[in-house]
This record gives C-alpha cells, structure tokens and sequence, in this order.
C-alpha cells in the first residue's frame, strides 16, 4: 500500500434503502459488497434525488432486475452520488483510498457496439448483468445497487474526483451538468458565440443554461413557468428568461436571435408542445437536443422540421465523459450550481426528502441526503 494512503474500516453490514412495492422504500441492513478487477467501494456521502427516482417508484421503468420490474427484489435506487473511495479492486490504481469521488450513472458493457464507441449510456446489452447474461453492464441505481444507502460499488469508468473545495451537495450535481454537457456535445458543441435556448428551467435545463454559457453561448435563452427558477436561470448565465404564461416566447425568440431563431435548443421541460414550438423558435437548419419527453407520444409538425432542414437529437442519460468536462467545468468554477442543492436530510429520512422533492416543498429543485462522514482508522 502507498504511503499517506487512508485505511478504513469496512464494516459487514449497512444501511441501505430497497424498493419494496410501488412506492415503497424499506431501510434495510445489507452486507456491505466488495469491488472486483476494475471497481472501487465508495463511502456515500451525499446523493441527490432525481426525478427518475420518483418515476421509478411510480412505475418501476427505466429500473430493471433480471430483466423484469424491480419491486420486491432488494434493489437500493439512487445514481446521483459523491462520496469517498474507501476499498480498491484488484489492479485499481486510478483512484486512491480517501479519493472524494462523484458518480456518473452507465457504466456500459464495455464490449458492444456503442460502448465501443463511447455511447455507453445506449449500451445494447442493458440490465444484461446476471447469470449467463452477465455481460457486466451496470447502471447503478437502475439495474446494479445505487446510493440510497451507506456504500455503493463503482466501475472506475463512472468515476470522477472531486476538488477539496467543492461541497458534497454541490458535487451531487456533477452528472446533472453532464447530462447538460452531453446534450451540447450532440448538437455539435461549438457553441460559442452561437444562441442557445434552453426550454424548462428543471435541474437540466438550469445546467444547461450553465454549461452552454460556460462554453460561450452568445445570448443564452432560458424559458420557463417559474419566475423564481427563471432567477435562478439568470444567476446561472442565462442573458435573457422569458416566462411563457406571461410572454409569447416564439416572437421574443426569435428577435432575441437577429430575427431567424436560435442556432441551437436544449428542450428540458418535456412538455407535450415542445417540440413543436422549438420547431418555431429554431433557425432554419437549425438543431435540437430533446433532454426530456412528454409521457405520451405526441403530433408532431413533420412538414416544418423537413421544409427547415432542422436536426433533431435525442440523448439518454451522460455518454461520451461529458461528466467529466462538466466537471472541470464546476472545479473551475465557470458556475456555481449550489443554489440548486436546496435541502437536505439525513439518510434515515429519505421518505421525506423524496416527498419534498415530488412535491417541491419550499420550493425545493434538488433534495440531497447525506451520510455520516467514514472517519478514517489511519
Ligand atoms: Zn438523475
Ligand atoms: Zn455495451
């Protein structure tokens, strides 16, 4: 072992919260696991709650065990989590023990088509880690164990050190920057001295806003419902907000952007018009990045995506180490997201936080719960 390197004390067991029926999280005590060739074992210190964790307690999807549904089945969700590396696999020596780490989601198979080509969040073998389907894909908090609980295993791949001087709730939304980041890496990335709309103030939007105007982004357009997430949009780089129940943004848009539309859009808010009023507020020959969805399919004006010669993108989740340029955007410090992280509690009252965070309780945008720091034995 290195000189200087911590040592920590591992204990057997640990705290973990488990899906049981729709809805319902348990606190269970489950062994704590250990990392194979390739992983480490991270102390979870903080984890944000995400809107996909709320869409999986309602209905199950995007997490999978063994190919089905996940109630029932000891799974511990949670992906959007910082904390210490405090175990190494065997020939792991990218990260230290004692490392600050944050996550991202994918850790992809490694062996298919679009890991093979960075696209590890679309990895054609997803969910495939068990049995004779072990292809080791994992995707913590979704297929693989995650971190609602005390330790969580990670693929060194999904892993990106924190600096000293970034707080845990802050580095809880590095992968959401990198959600953001990956959005722009799709519609081309050279953003700079180009307008970007960003539509839907969520979490995303907010980092897109963000990372587009860390990037140059020239102006950076933000609309939204909320005045008070509009604010926010605004301390975080946006030049202009337009609140659509007040102002129609489609002409504000557009003069906004010498008279033609912006170059490029992140559609964040998922509303069922979305797309079609991007398609109004988009340059011709434009592109859009597609970063949420409406829960049904929806009409779409096909004729003025075509006529317009107008790029569509989708992106599912942060491929392509996007986490790790956005956060080198956050280490240095091109913008501060702490203002999203609006609460926290502690681990045992994770029901309460992911109430606040469904029902945006004092205006809540990120609810983080933490653990106990693991003080190290040397
Ligand atoms: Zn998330
Ligand atoms: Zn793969």
């Amino acid at each position: 072992m290195a000189k200087n390197e911590k040592k920590y004390t591992i204990p057997k067991t640990m705290k973990a919260w488990v899906l049981g029926n729709k809805e319902e999280v348990k606190l269970v005590e489950k062994p704590v696991p250990h990392p194979g060739p390739a992983e480490v074992l991270i102390h979870v210190d903080a984890v944000a709650i995400c809107g996909t964790d709320i869409e999986i307690l309602e209905r199950g999807l995007p997490a999978m065990v063994e190919g089905g549904l996940p109630f029932n089945k000891n799974l511990t969700i949670g992906h959007e989590y910082m904390g210490t590396v405090v175990e190494l696999g065997p020939g792991v020596d990218e990260f230290k023990v004692g490392d600050r780490v944050a996550v991202e989601v994918h850790a992809g198979c490694g062996r298919c088509e679009r890991c093979r080509e960075g696209m590890y969040t679309s990895c054609l073998n997803y969910g495939m880690n068990y049995g004779d389907k072990n292809k080791g894909h994992r995707a913590n908090g979704f297929t693989t164990d995650g971190g609602f609980a005390e330790f969580a295993i990670n693929h060194i791949n999904t892993l990106v050190h924190v600096p000293d001087d970034m707080t845990d709730e802050e580095a809880t939304l590095i992968v959401t920057a990198g959600t953001a980041m990956y959005g722009i890496d799709v519609l081309g990335g050279l953003i700079a001295g180009k307008s970007l709309l960003v539509m839907g103030p969520g979490p995303i939007g907010l980092m897109a806003v963000a990372v587009g105007k860390a990037l140059g982004a020239d102006p950076v357009i933000l609309t939204g419902t909320r005045d008070e997430r509009l604010e926010l949009g605004k301390k975080l780089g946006a030049d202009y907000v337009i609140n659509i129940r007040k102002e129609d943004p489609i002409p504000k848009v557009k003069e906004l952007c010498g008279g033609y539309g912006a170059h490029y859009i992140m559609e964040c808010s998922g509303a069922v018009t979305a797309l079609n009023d991007a398609s109004k507020m988009i340059r011709r020959g434009g592109r859009i990045c597609l970063a949420a969805f409406p829960p049904e399919p929806v009409m779409v004006d096909v004729p003025a995506l075509v006529r317009n010669n107008i790029y569509i993108f989708g992106i599912r989740g942060e491929g392509q180490s996007a986490t790790h340029r956005a956060a080198s955007l956050m280490a240095q410090k091109k913008f501060n997201a702490k203002p999203l992280a609006t609460h926290t509690f502690p681990l045992e009252e994770l029901p309460t936080a992911i109430k606040y965070a469904r029902e945006r309780i004092e205006g809540a945008i990120k609810v983080v719960v933490k653990n106990k720091k693991l003080e190290p034995a040397s």
